[in-house]
């Protein structure tokens, strides 16, 4: 009998063509036998008004449910939302053992402790740079430097050869927690021999190279130190080296730390409990900020995307139970704007700089790095691993792009550009050879719809342009029984001539019906249909914008 060829594939499921939702999937074996191997199980946020009522995007997983059987397991690069802020709402659909490293182990357990309904998550933790099976899979982890502890490239050998899934990462001499990118393991590779770097791109259109941490680190204590009065600094809470900057700089200008927030509390204490605050002073609980003399606080503060409800907002709109600010304190924003929430975050910074607080942002002093690669970080890695393929994942389709430049332009042979979707065979023969099932899902509450349901779409049209609902009461003989009921929901009372919506609706109801022949008054349906148009239309006669409408014609 004829051997099928051995093959090694690749296709993203999420996170390509876009920034977030990130989850890849390799493949191993002759076509229709092939075993699979997950990466990271992501989600995306919503932008409320083009969502409305949705809290996050996760990717449609219907291929790896079919596949579920094959599919080996699910090894995490890193604890970070868009790589493994599905696995609650998805796992219990795929049921298959998960590899994490501790750091990412403990955030996703205590994501599942804080979440009432959480799946127990059977998650194998494995060690910083070492070397594992996932089914046909031999894994081995290389630590790259990042926005949060524990991020991962994946070196993934096969017999089709090896490929590094670089996860996010960045070139840092000086993290403040964890060692720096092991470049002599990705040299390493270099010198064995690597078919494709499956790479992130989010920064790939900046020039040059990132700062350090440690750069950072110097900012905000000289900041602190500086601080006429209070000091609060936002931050992701996920990002612990930076919550350790803070720390430090609080510690040497004398202040005491009072962390603000549960996100921000939840990673304190993860980070204890893996020993990343070895040697940081205790925090102080947030009853002492109300007897703390101001110049010895530091306020470490959840809330930088401008969430509503968290600590930031909550204390620019002088709401929040225990922590005030005034004239002369000083607030840090460390962190950077995700795109779409610049509206919420400019309300929460304009609320502080109102009441007299100075807000120092990045675009003056260095309070933030991003933990992606820039474009001569970029380089060093193509020039140390020398793969034959690179495949440009993590970003937006301009960054894809300036990423698959410059690959080419450091002499890799082959650069593929693909989307969500596509199965890249990587070997023997690499190019895109196929399509596989992807899409979105929508957590609506606490429920999973696809993306495609009507429901956000109608929530959507009702944000827009509001509701009628009528109810007809209809006798046998196709007569009203009595004066039709209509609601009229976010529809203004009165048109331009001041004339009464409502009665505009009703007259056109009333008209509509007697304008029917005899026979089609008897059919609720037909009567429905005809009273349905014409409430649309005489609303949208006069206001411009045509509402949901909804008929009920009860036989009596
Ligand atoms: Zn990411
Ligand atoms: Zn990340």
């Amino acid at each position: 009998m004829a051997h099928a060829p051995q093959e090694l594939v690749f296709a993203p499921l999420g996170g390509v063509g876009e920034i977030g939702m990130n989850l890849s999937i390799y493949g191993l074996g002759p076509e229709g036998r092939r075993l699979w191997l997950a990466v990271d199980l992501g989600v995306s946020f919503a932008a409320e008004e083009h969502l409305p009522g949705v809290d996050l995007i996760l990717p449609d997983i219907r291929y790896l449910i079919e596949e579920r059987k094959n599919l080996a397991g699910i090894v995490l690069t890193h604890a970070h939302e868009d790589h493994f802020g599905a696995l609650l709402d998805l796992w219990p659909q795929l049921k298959v053992p998960v590899f994490a490293t501790p750091f990412s182990a403990a955030l996703l357990e205590a994501k599942c402790a804080s979440e009432p309904g959480a799946p127990k998550i059977p998650v194998t933790i494995v060690k910083l740079g070492s070397r594992f099976n996932v089914g046909p899979f031999d894994i081995e982890l290389v630590t790259m430097t990042h926005s949060i502890p524990e991020a991962n490239a994946l070196i993934i050998r096969t017999p089709c050869g090896a490929v590094l899934h670089t996860g996010d990462w960045k070139l840092d001499p000086k993290p403040i927690l964890g060692d720096p990118t092991d470049d002599k393991k990705l040299r390493a590779l270099g010198a064995e021999g690597c078919l494709a770097i499956i790479g992130d791109s989010t920064n790939a259109v900046r020039e040059g190279r990132s700062p350090s941490e440690a750069d950072v680190a110097k900012v905000i204590a000289e900041l602190i130190k500086s601080a006429p009065g209070r000091v609060a600094v936002t931050t992701f809470a996920s990002n612990a080296g930076r919550l350790r900057s803070v720390a430090e700089g609080a510690r040497a200008a004398g202040r005491e730390v009072i962390v603000v927030g549960r996100a921000m509390e939840r990673i304190t204490q993860i980070a204890r409990e893996t020993g990343y605050f070895d040697g940081v002073q205790d925090f102080r609980d947030i009853e002492a900020y109300g007897y703390l003399p101001p110049k010895k606080v530091v306020a470490l503060c959840t809330g930088s995307q401008g969430e509503p409800r968290a600590a930031l907002a909550r204390i620019a709109e002088d709401q929040h139970p225990a922590i005030k600010f005034s004239r002369g304190d000083r607030v840090i924003y460390s962190a950077r704007m995700i795109p779409g929430n610049e509206k919420a975050v400019g309300r929460v910074l304009n609320g502080l700089i109102e009441q007299g607080v100075e807000v120092i942002t990045d675009r003056t002093h260095l309070v933030h790095v991003s933990g992606h690669p820039r474009r001569e970080e970029l380089e060093d890695l193509i020039g140390w691993v020398r793969p034959q393929i690179l495949i440009p994942v993590h970003g937006e389709a301009l960054h894809l792009t300036e990423h698959a430049a410059l690959a080419k332009r450091c002499g890799v042979k082959q650069v593929i550009q693909c989307r969500n979707g596509d199965l890249v065979r990587l070997a023997p023969d690499a190019r895109i050879i196929d399509e596989v099932p992807t899409g979105r899902i929508y957590k609506d509450g606490t429920l999973l719809v696809a993306a495609d349901a009507r429901t956000v779409a109608d929530r959507r049209r009702l944000s827009f342009a509001g509701a009628v609902t009528v109810a007809l009461a209809l006798t046998e003989d196709g007569r009203l029984a009595a004066d039709p009921e209509c609601d009229l929901i976010g529809i203004p009372e009165r048109d331009r001539d001041g004339g009464f919506m409502h009665a505009a609706v009703h007259d056109a109801i009333i008209e509509t019906f007697e304008s029917l022949p005899r026979g089609r008054r008897r059919d609720p349906d037909s009567v429905a249909e005809a009273v349905r148009r014409a409430v649309r239309a005489a609303i949208a006669g006069r206001w411009g914008k045509k509402p949901m409408c909804h008929v009920h014609v009860l036989p009596v």
